[in-house]
């Protein structure tokens, strides 16, 4: 029997693995789920689950949440609050497994606390990653723990490498990773018609069903800006190592090539279930609920080269890579204050790049050394979007 925390339970990753959870009661235990600001949703997600443990983003909520368990009886579940929760149910000795699915900057010390406490990391929270790559594989190793990819392109490279990861894609053979992207909802649309898109419009993905900030960053394509930087420290991969490849019936997701021209690949129906349920189970394999490909309804795949003029979120993606240091951190941080903008109808579509690029101008890039030098980048990239989102507004 694992042990299990879900850092963000209530997004569209932690129900996934709540319902995941559900189908082997005799394999897993919640012990611990956790939510932003949403008390009913966790309320009803701890009368089904039985948690030892909810945490919530500030006192407030946990209060209320309290309120309303205390007033239902049940009295034995432990409510926290704050950074200091997370990181408490994330290293609890019961727990085995920790699910990363807190969105955005905010699930960086929480999926870094698992990290040192030497769990099992079920990593979605790819943000982390490319805040703060170096120091969070760094502590994977230090302390015995195991890093294993939700993110469905990275779970699937992770099932195309050989059963015994080397140190580097050339001991194992490998040329290189194929990075699939669906394109996002404005795939085929030029820049004009991009020009007055809505944030409803940039959330309605065609293939998958995920978060609000994911699903802008599908339609800008950073996403997969992150996704590369995500698999640079995954894979101890250099950026040129990682093509992305456009590939619209998200089937396929993603591949390696080897040098003897073998090209493994992963495919699938795009539910996030299939990786959730890889991770969970690994080195061995359990049911999903995901219903299997019928590959006859497939019937074709395509494959097309990024367009990086339309898509200048990847192109920067890759020079934040380049630079490296803190330039992925301040990437990171200018995006999510961008992608934020977008959503409260603040700034326009097309504007999100801008801003991430005149962030990236203007903050200084130190070497990502120490956590506390990428905190310092973060906040700094935040207020500086902010200033550069009002500028724009004036
Ligand atoms: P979501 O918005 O649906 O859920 C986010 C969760 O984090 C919620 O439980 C929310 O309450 C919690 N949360 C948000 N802000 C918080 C804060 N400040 N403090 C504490 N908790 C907070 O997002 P999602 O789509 O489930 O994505 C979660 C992560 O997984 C992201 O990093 C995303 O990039 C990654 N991911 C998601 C998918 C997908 O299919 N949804 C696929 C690959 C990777
Ligand atoms: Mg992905």
């Amino acid at each position: 029997m694992k042990g299990i925390t879900v850092l963000g339970s209530t997004g569209s990753i932690g129900v996934s693995t709540l319902d995941v959870v559900a189908r082997h009661p005799e394999k897993y235990r919640i012990i611990a789920i956790t939510a932003n600001l949403q008390v009913d949703k966790i309320v009803a997600q701890a009368k089904q689950f039985n948690p030892e443990y909810i945490v919530m983003a500030n006192e407030d909520a946990a209060h209320q949440a309290e309120g309303i368990l205390k007033q239902e009886g049940v009295c034995h579940i432990e409510v926290l609050a704050g950074t200091e929760g997370l990181e408490k149910v994330s290293s609890l000795p019961q727990v085995d497994y920790v699910m990363a699915a807190i969105v955005g900057a905010a699930g960086l010390l929480p999926s870094l606390a698992a990290a040192k406490a030497g769990k099992r990391v079920l990593l979605a929270n790819k943000e982390a990653l490319v805040m703060s790559g170096q120091i969070f594989i760094d502590e994977i190793k230090k302390n015995g723990a195991e890093l294993l990819p939700i993110d469905s392109e990275h779970n699937a490279i992770f099932q195309c490498m050989p059963e015994k990861i080397s140190y580097s894609l050339s001991d194992m053979s490998v040329s290189r990773i194929l990075l699939t992207a669906s394109g996002g909802p404005f795939r085929d649309r030029t820049l004009d018609e991009l020009e007055n898109v809505t944030p409803d419009q940039a959330c309605a993905h065609p293939n998958w069903s995920m978060g609000r900030k994911i699903s802008v960053d599908s339609a800008t394509m950073m996403n997969k800006g992150l996704e590369v930087i995500e698999a640079r420290w995954l894979f101890n991969a250099s950026a040129d190592d990682i093509q992305v490849v456009v590939h619209p019936q998200s089937v396929i997701h993603s591949m390696v090539q080897y040098i003897d021209g073998s090209v493994l690949a992963q495919l699938g129906n795009p539910d996030m279930r299939t990786p959730i349920a890889h991770a969970m189970a690994w080195p061995e394999r359990i049911e999903s609920g995901v219903e299997n490909l019928n590959i006859f309804d497939v019937a074709h795949l395509d494959f097309v080269a990024p367009d990086f003029d339309r898509f200048p979120c990847l192109r920067l993606a890759y020079e934040s890579l380049h630079k490296g240091g803190t330039s992925t951190a301040v990437l990171n941080a200018a995006n999510e204050i961008a992608v934020d903008a977008f959503l409260n109808e603040t700034i326009s579509f097309l504007h999100i790049p801008k801003v991430i690029e005149s962030v990236l101008n203007e903050v200084a890039v130190v070497e990502a050394n120490h956590l506390d030098i990428i905190l310092q980048a973060d906040s700094e990239a935040r207020a500086i979007a902010k200033e550069t989102i009002s500028r724009l507004n004036r």
